[in-house]
């Protein structure tokens, strides 16, 4: 069975990190090295990019709406919420699965305070647009480059055309480290605020407990554990590839919490083949695109022009989701069913079609860095025989 997602660090990655794991200027080098690879003033590492996201949020201090698209992981209107700001959604456009200048302006109102741009699976969103129109009403313009790490766009990295951004390094992302996130500001006054805020933030340090998680989850992904780890994943969670999601309204305690030291060493370790990482994930998604295109019944990303992503799956838009997912793991393929709720539902409003729509028909190739050229054949050659017998 080939994975939806394999973590991006390898054996020997985990064992030199256990090693370097006590130094305590590894999130000092963390930050430094990110600075120069995003030419940013201002970098704090969180356990995770909602958290981030959190701290920027509180330390700007203008609770109002937050403008997001709708299409979106439900842990980023709760962060919002969390901070005592309000979640307030635009739709997206359903070909490039991200919010435009035009579902901006549909939905932004006077009480909007920031507005989240969000690069969806590491595809980069009309960001110069978006900021230009979000200029005219004065408000903070976040990227939520999450997914999108080392994504380009005109030539210019993605999370360097807002006032801030967040970047992840959750296991799905472009770069693994278990947990992880940093949010990027140059801003010196916005900057000078987090600083005071993280002060509070619990520092989480058990090196073994980290290694032992990370092996673990790379472990539950080799090919001979992967169809145990599907049937456990089956019990735990429902197989539901469209569904609802509850939105959490109560702050997990420790929410703020810097970086684990070995989610940092790890990340360092990997900064070192970013460049390999991404162009694999590229090519990946090259071979999609070419051997995909054209069949009925199956949309593929429209990509905007002069721009690398940095693709954490490869998103398919399919009628029959539930045929097509089923299809590919009697075909010893799983796929990914992110994002399978619209978080405008969540919340219990309507007027989203493009978001819900999304939802109810996206699946995501695997594109992580490891994947044989041979798994990448065999996968799309399963998902032609569906869309030829699917006629
Ligand atoms: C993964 C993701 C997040 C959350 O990242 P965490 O580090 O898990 O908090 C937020 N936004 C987008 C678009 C994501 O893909």
């Amino acid at each position: 069975m080939i994975p939806r997602y394999v973590p991006t660090y390898t054996y020997s990655d985990l064992i030199q990190s256990l090693g370097s794991c006590s130094r305590d200027d590894i999130n000092a080098e963390l930050c430094s090295r990110l600075a120069t690879l995003y030419k940013v003033k201002h970098v704090f590492l969180l356990s995770s990019a909602r958290a981030a996201l959190y701290a920027l949020l509180m330390a700007y201090n203008r609770p109002g709406g937050v403008l997001i698209p709708a299409y979106n992981c439900i842990v980023v209107p709760e962060a919002i919420h969390y901070a005592g700001y309000r979640a307030v959604f635009a739709d997206i456009d359903y070909s490039s699965l991200n919010m435009t200048a035009g579902t901006l302006k549909e939905a932004i109102t006077p009480d909007i305070t920031v507005v989240l741009a969000t690069h969806v699976f590491g595809i980069p969103c009309d960001i110069e647009k978006i900021t230009d129109v979000s200029r005219q009403y004065g408000v903070l313009v976040i990227e939520d480059a999450a997914p999108a790490i080392g994504a380009i766009l005109h030539g210019q990295t993605v999370g360097r055309f807002g006032d801030a951004s967040i970047i992840s390094f959750q296991s799905t992302k472009v770069i693994s480290g278990l947990i992880g996130g940093a949010l990027l500001i140059d801003d010196d006054e916005l900057a000078q605020e987090v600083e005071r805020l993280l002060q509070t933030a619990s520092v989480p340090c058990n090196c073994l407990f980290s290694f032992a998680k990370a092996l673990a989850r790379k472990m539950a992904t080799n090919s001979w554990v992967y169809p145990a780890t599907l049937f456990a994943y089956r019990i735990l969670h429902d197989e539901q590839l469209y569904e609802i999601v509850t939105p959490q309204t109560e702050m997990p305690t420790r929410f703020l919490t810097s970086c684990p030291r070995f989610s940092s060493t790890l990340v360092l370790r990997q900064l070192d083949r970013l460049e390999w990482n991404l162009s694999r994930r590229r090519k990946l998604a090259q071979v999609y695109q070419n051997e995909l295109a054209g069949y009925p019944g199956l949309t593929l990303p429209v990509i905007p022009e002069d721009c690398l992503p940095a693709w954490i799956q490869f998103p398919i838009l399919t009628d029959n989701k539930r045929a097509f997912y089923r299809h590919m793991q009697r075909n010893g393929v799983d796929l990914s069913w992110t994002f399978r709720y619209s978080c405008a539902d969540s919340y219990g409003l309507n007027g989203f079609p493009n978001a819900q729509r999304a939802a109810k028909t996206v699946l995501g190739l695997p594109t992580y860095p490891s994947l044989p050229d041979e798994h990448v054949h065999l996968i799309c050659n399963a998902a032609i025989r569906y869309l030829s017998k699917a006629r």
